[in-house]
C-alpha cells in the first residue's frame, strides 16, 4: 500500500464528536464538492464538525468563505506565527473584518514558534499580543499555535490577560505545561502526536485533562495518528486519535467523544447535535 494513500475510514464512533483544528485547504479539500465529500468522509466516521484554520491572509479569505459552503463547517482566522515578518496596517484590517464573521469561531491560530526562524520571536510576539486583542474585541476563542515557547506564550497570555476561552492546539507540552494550562482554565486540544509511540510526555500530560478542557482534532493534513504515521491525514482520522485517548485516558470511546463534543459545542458555539442527536447514525445525516 503507498503511503500516499489516506488510511481507511474507521467504523463510526458510538457518539459523535468534532474536530476542533484541521486545514481543509492543506488537505486539497478547496471547492465547495471537495469540502463536502472531505466533510461526509468525517461524518461516517462520527466527526460531525470541523474546525478549518487558516494560516495566512490568502487561506483566511477562503476559511472565511468555505465555512459558508456547509452546516457542518466552521472556520478560524489568524496570521501563523511564523507568517508574522512584515504584519502591517492592511493584514490587520482585513483579518479584523474576516474575524467578525458569523461562522468564523474564533482567532487561531496564534501564538509563538521558536521551532521555525521565519518570523523574529520580536514580530511573533508583537503579532500574538495583537490577536489576543483581536481575540477579546470580537469575543471568540483564541486558537494557540506553541512550538518550543511554552514559557513565553503562557507570560504572554498572563501580561496581556488572555481571553475567555483559550484552546492550545496540538498541545505540545508535558505535564508541567499541561497543569499551568489546567490550572489557568485553558482547553487542551489533543492531535495524533499522542498516539506516536514515543510521545510519553505528551500521553502523560493527557491523562491529566478534565474532560471539561478536553478537545481533539487532527491539524490534518500532517501528523496522521498511530499506526498511519506518514500517510496522508483528514477530519475523518480523528476517530483514531479518540480511540487513542480513550485508552490512554482509561476511559470509554464514547466518554472522550462525548467530551470533546460538548466541549467544541461550548466553546465555539457550535450547534452540532440539533441535525446529529446522540445515538444517531452518523451516515443518516
Ligand atoms: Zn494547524
Amino acid at each position: 500500500m503507498s503511503r500516499q494513500e489516506r488510511p481507511p475510514i474507521p467504523q463510526p464512533l458510538p457518539v459523535p464528536t468534532v474536530d476542533a483544528h484541521t486545514h481543509l485547504d492543506a488537505c486539497g479539500a478547496t471547492t465547495p464538492d471537495l469540502v463536502r465529500a472531505a466533510l461526509g468522509r468525517a461524518a461516517s466516521a462520527g466527526i460531525v464538525a470541523v474546525i478549518t484554520v487558516a494560516d495566512d491572509l490568502d487561506s483566511a479569505r477562503w476559511v472565511a468563505d468555505a465555512a459558508t459552503w456547509d452546516e457542518r463547517l466552521y472556520g478560524a482566522v489568524a496570521l501563523h506565527p511564523t507568517r508574522t515578518e512584515g504584519f502591517g496596517e492592511t493584514e490587520r484590517s482585513e483579518l479584523e473584518r474576516l474575524a467578525a464573521a458569523d461562522r468564523v469561531v474564533a482567532v487561531g491560530e496564534t501564538g509563538l514558534d521558536y521551532y521555525w526562524d521565519y518570523a523574529s520571536p520580536k514580530a511573533q510576539q508583537e503579532a500574538f499580543r495583537w490577536h489576543i486583542d483581536l481575540a477579546k474585541r470580537v469575543g471568540k476563542p483564541l486558537m494557540i499555535h506553541n512550538r518550543e515557547a511554552h514559557d513565553d506564550v503562557l507570560a504572554t497570555l498572563d501580561a496581556e490577560g488572555a481571553p475567555e476561552t483559550v484552546m492550545f492546539h496540538c498541545f505540545s507540552g508535558d505535564a508541567d505545561v499541561a497543569r499551568r494550562c489546567i490550572d489557568a482554565g485553558y482547553l487542551l486540544s489533543f492531535a495524533g502526536t499522542v498516539t506516536f509511540r514515543n510521545a510519553r510526555a505528551l500521553q502523560e500530560a493527557a491523562r491529566l485533562v478534565p474532560d471539561e478542557q478536553l478537545l481533539v482534532e487532527t491539524d490534518a493534513p500532517f501528523l496522521t495518528p498511530h499506526p498511519f504515521r506518514g500517510r496522508p491525514n483528514e477530519p475523518y482520522c480523528a476517530a483514531y486519535t479518540v480511540e487513542g485517548l480513550a485508552e490512554l485516558r482509561g476511559q470509554s470511546v464514547e466518554a472522550v467523544a462525548e467530551a470533546a463534543r460538548r466541549n467544541a459545542e461550548r466553546v465555539f458555539r457550535l450547534r452540532v447535535t440539533e441535525n446529529d442527536g446522540v445515538g444517531s447514525s452518523p451516515e443518516s445525516s
